[in-house]
């Protein structure tokens, strides 16, 4: 197959070493992975405490903690990744739900349903009066954040983009409406990147896939996706727009989880390097099995139940201040265990075939996934499990309103000092959402947790309690949107 030329070396080669080299050194990883092979108990301690002091490790210290064998010292990692989790984020966790609004693509990822050569999938972009409809129904069914996904397509371009992101911010549903977009999108230009910083996109998204050269090449045959350096700096790029909050990830399964762990924590260092800040979020999606892939059911660098618990726990102390993403991709028993091991924010009532959220036809919706869900259950179930478990669901979208993004939120959060806005927003979010969209059995848990919450408040941070409670009787009264 004839390969497309590759985007012009002009949008990164400015970010690549004086050899002409990108950050990502196979060699050097696969060397710090196999030197540091058997960690000494009493090494792996000192990191963690470094962990705990909320300071990003160094590549040695990741690739000790990622060849951990021992139980107790799991163990340790886990419930240190919790308590790093609560220093930072707290018992706040966020909710969001995937809008999919094309499934166009030009490229040919061989793990995608939505692959170029996948004749079976029917392709569909939603008309601005449609991206409305999905709207409408997400926000009836209490989403205030969503993350639009697109593919990869002319037609589904730049201009689609801020249309379709203008549409869905100007939708209003009684009191509701969706107040953070985030998008996943692939790599562009600087001047289209500004466009959609321009329409108030809240972060920008993009997963390297495989960090492995090699593996890159062979799962992304043709398509612009086929130039590895253009995704690899997508978010330096995006830097350089404006777009302060930006979201890396990686594909596990692909290639040896290890080997991603590690790609993505030099991914966060380079991006610190140039911008003096890391990214907002990392994800860390296991393959799935997609109608239409061209990779075998079982493949070799399939990651266990066990190391993705591990992965998560290792990625929370790596990179401290940074939000952690699982999705439905997973089922609910591992997102439960895994919100014990520090993640921050997850997904809920997610449908991922196109027009899937408003229209009827839900039968052809299988045809129409990218790839199958392991949690399909509504975001009122889902946030009543979480309330049980003692977590507060924040649908506060305050930081980036009001300038709290990028380098500034990520010093607050290092400091810890972000933790008293957001504990308040959180409360007063989540007050709302239970009076306009929660089920008599989800209220009743949520009461609950709000209860102590505002304790909490009261006795350590008295000085602010009576502007918090003043903010908290006008949405009981009916008022909505009020944040610090
Ligand atoms: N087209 C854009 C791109 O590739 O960056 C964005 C949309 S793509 C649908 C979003 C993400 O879905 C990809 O980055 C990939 O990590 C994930 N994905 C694709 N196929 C998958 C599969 N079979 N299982 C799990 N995740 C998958
Ligand atoms: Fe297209 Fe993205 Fe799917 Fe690749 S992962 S085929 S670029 S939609």
């Amino acid at each position: 197959m004839k390969k497309s030329a590759p985007v012009s070396r002009r949008e990164y080669a400015r970010f690549l070493d004086k050899n002409g080299n990108d950050f990502i050194d196979d060699s050097l990883i696969r060397d710090l992975i196999e030197k540091n092979k058997n960690p000494e108990k009493k090494r792996i301690r000192q990191i963690i405490a470094k962990a705990l002091e909320i300071k990003r490790l160094e590549p040695e210290e990741t690739a000790a903690l990622l060849n951990v064998k021992d139980r107790d010292l799991l163990l340790e990692m886990q419930e240190a990744a919790l308590e790093v989790k609560k220093k930072v984020y707290d018992n706040r966790i966020v909710t969001f739900a995937p809008l999919y609004l094309s499934n166009l693509c030009i490229n040919d990822c061989l793990y995608c349903a939505f692959r170029k050569s996948n004749a079976a999938e029917k392709r569909r972009i939603l008309t601005l009066k449609e991206t409305e409809e999905e709207t409408k129904a997400l926000i009836s069914s209490g989403h205030k954040r969503i993350i639009v996904v697109y593919g990869e397509y002319p037609s589904s371009g730049i201009d689609y983009m801020t249309d379709t992101i203008n549409t869905i911010y100007s939708v209003k549903v009684r009191h509701g409406e969706i107040r953070r977009v985030n998008v996943n999108a692939a790599p562009m230009k600087i001047r289209d990147l500004k466009k959609l910083k321009k329409t108030g996109i809240g972060t920008y998204q993009v997963f390297q896939e495989t960090y492995h050269h090699e593996t890159y090449a062979k799962v992304h045959p043709s398509g612009p996706k086929s130039d590895y350096r253009w995704r690899l700096y997508a978010l330096h790029r995006a830097q350089e727009a404006g777009i302060d909050d930006v979201a890396i990830g990686a594909l596990f399964g692909l290639y040896d989880w290890r080997f991603e762990v590690m790609g993505l924590l030099y991914h966060t260092i380079d991006l610190e390097k140039h911008f003096g800040i890391g990214p907002h979020t990392i994800s860390f999606p296991r393959l799935e099995p997609a109608s239409g892939s061209e990779l075998p059911e079982k493949s070799k660098h399939k990651v266990s139940d066990g190391d993705f618990m591990k992965l998560i726990s290792v990625i929370r102390l790596s990179v401290p201040y940074t939000g952690m993403i699982i999705t439905a991709r997973e089922t609910a028993k591992i997102r439960r265990n895994a919100l014990s091991s520090g993640i921050t924010q997850t997904d809920a009532s997610t449908k991922i075939g196109i027009g899937a959220y408003s229209d009827r036809y839900s039968k052809q919706e299988a045809e129409r996934q990218q790839f199958m869900l392991g949690d399909t259950r509504s975001l009122d179930k889902v946030i009543g499990e979480f309330a049980e478990m003692g977590h507060i669901v924040s649908f506060c979208t305050a930081g980036y309103r009001c300038g709290r993004t990028g380098e500034c939120i990520m010093n607050l959060l290092k400091k810890g000092e972000e933790k008293w806005f957001c504990k308040m927003n959180a409360v007063l979010t989540f007050r709302e959402w239970l009076d306009d969209y929660a089920s008599p059995e989800t209220k009743k848990k949520g009461e609950k947790i709000i209860k102590k919450e505002i304790n909490e408040i009261k006795t350590k941070k008295p000085e602010v309690f009576k502007r918090f409670s003043e903010q908290y009787e006008k949405i009981k009264n009916g008022d909505r949107d009020i944040y610090f």
